[in-house]
């Protein structure tokens, strides 16, 4: 009987392969040879227990560079949005302007004057590039940023109201995901939540019963992601204001989205602007960067002057203030909003919420063309609905057009998962036996890369 073990390749030999050799330029020499030990000895078990050998030394040194390629990538990738969610929290929310990724680009892969001033040589505010432009947008005395919204809320109510109380609409006491409660996080700051009403009304007279010596602040939070429907009443945030004049309490209006312009010309629905906020009198308006606003992640605060400078004084400031990379992005970002018509135009987010109809079809039709001459994909143009998500206007759907894509002997699960794992990713919706490709958060650099992940995918 000859021995099984003859035609396995040396370590050297295996070591020598060409493929391996040249894998050397990407990973460390001793990770190449703990992966060809291995697969050696992987090779080796299987031949005692009777195999044969099958694999040429090319294709074995092929098989552990592809192994080694797939271990070692990043595991942060590109996706493509074909989902038709807008503001896609596990997709990354809003992708910003190509001039805002540069300005983090430049921001990260150098020094700049973070804090300081360049005429004087002095030290300056880490805020102050932002400034000017929340102020513009939104309308207030003054305006800072931090991390996320969570953030501007926990710094909020820690800097006007620990210790105190702050009094909340119970139909308000809302859980946006991601463990953001309002209760925690009201317990977080150190301030005492004073619930008044019910579920489905809260009246004025439920505030004032509700307020003591020791009430700093009445709060408004958007319900981002739910709705009462039916036998509802609440307070409007003008009745709250006049409130708070009258009692001295600070207004805190948590808008959540952060709309800054008006999208109801779109067909979007009627959204509290921010600068509407302000100007009925918030002491205090709270909202994400990241989402309508179409900038970084980050949480604005904006509002009176005295307020502004209370919360940037105080201690949680340090642990939540933007870096570098943020402050940038979102300082061109800002700059995008001096012409609202240039933000609708330019800010992606604007652009994909109010993307027409028939400029999606279009385009889709177009999209389906190239689709088509690939072998064995059937595609149709369908109208379906897509959802602005992000925690804000979650069930607002939006009429829009797919593409309905299907391939010869893959089933629609089998093909969705396909484009989900290949490269670039590509995350569709499945239904009715079709995988659903929605084209209006796909940027239009990546439209190429889309036709090519579904001809990769539709081919292994
Ligand atoms: C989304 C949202 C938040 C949380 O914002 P992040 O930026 O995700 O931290 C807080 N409040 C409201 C009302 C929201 O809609």
């Amino acid at each position: 009987m000859s021995n099984p073990f003859r035609d396995l390749p040396s370590m050297t030999k295996l070591l020598d392969a060409p493929a391996l050799v040249a894998a050397r330029d990407r990973h460390p020499p001793a990770t190449i040879t703990a992966a060809a030990r291995s697969a050696l000895d992987s090779l080796r078990a299987k031949l005692s227990s009777g195999a044969a050998l099958t694999t040429s030394v090319d294709a074995l040194a092929a098989q552990i560079v592809a192994m080694l390629d797939v271990a070692t990538a990043p595991v942060l990738r590109p996706v493509i949005n074909a989902t038709g969610i807008v503001l896609h929290t596990n997709l990354g929310r809003s992708p910003i302007h190509e001039e805002a990724a540069r300005a983090a680009y430049e921001a990260a892969r150098g020094y700049l004057n973070l804090e300081m001033d360049l005429a004087s040589g002095k030290r300056a505010s880490r805020q102050g590039n932002v400034r000017a432009g929340l102020k513009a947008i939104t309308g207030a005395e003054s305006a800072t940023a931090v991390n996320n919204c969570a953030a501007a809320t926990v710094i909020a109510l820690r800097a006007i109201a620990a210790g105190k109380e702050v009094i909340v609409s119970r139909g308000q006491l809302v859980e946006i995901g991601g463990s953001f409660r309002i209760p925690e996080v009201m317990a977080v700051s150190g301030a005492t939540l004073r619930e008044v009403g019910t579920t489905n009304i809260t009246r004025v007279s439920d505030y004032e019963r509700a307020i003591t010596p020791n009430t700093a602040a009445v709060m408004r939070v958007h319900a981002s992601n739910y709705r009462v429907r039916g036998y509802t009443k609440s307070v409007d945030l003008a009745q709250l204001v006049e409130l708070g004049r009258k009692h001295n309490l600070t207004v805190i209006d948590d808008a959540g989205s952060g709309q800054a312009i008006d999208l109801t010309p779109f067909g979007l629905p009627d959204e509290p602007l921010v600068s509407a906020s302000i100007a009925t009198g918030a002491d205090l308006v709270l909202f994400s960067g990241d989402k309508l606003l179409g900038g970084p992640q980050c949480g604005i605060l904006a509002g009176k002057a005295a307020l502004i400078q209370l919360i940037e004084k105080d201690p949680l400031m340090r642990a939540f203030r933007l870096d570098k990379m943020t402050l940038a992005a979102l300082e061109a970002t800002l700059r995008l909003y001096r012409d609202p018509a240039l933000a609708l135009r330019e800010v992606p987010t604007l652009r994909m919420l109010t993307a027409p109809l028939a400029a999606l079809r279009q385009r889709c039709e177009a999209f389906a063309e190239w689709l088509r001459a690939i072998p064995g994909v059937t595609v149709g143009v369908r109208e379906d609905v897509a959802f602005v998500g992000g925690g804000s206007l979650p069930d607002v759907g939006v009429p829009t057009a797919v593409l309905a894509v299907s391939a010869e002997r893959i089933s629609e699960s089998e093909l969705a998962t396909r484009l989900r794992t290949g490269t670039p990713a590509v995350v569709g919706r499945v239904q009715d036996g079709r995988v659903l490709l929605d084209l209006r958060c796909v940027l239009e650099w990546q439209e190429e890369e889309l036709l090519e992940a579904v001809r990769l995918a539709v081919r292994e």
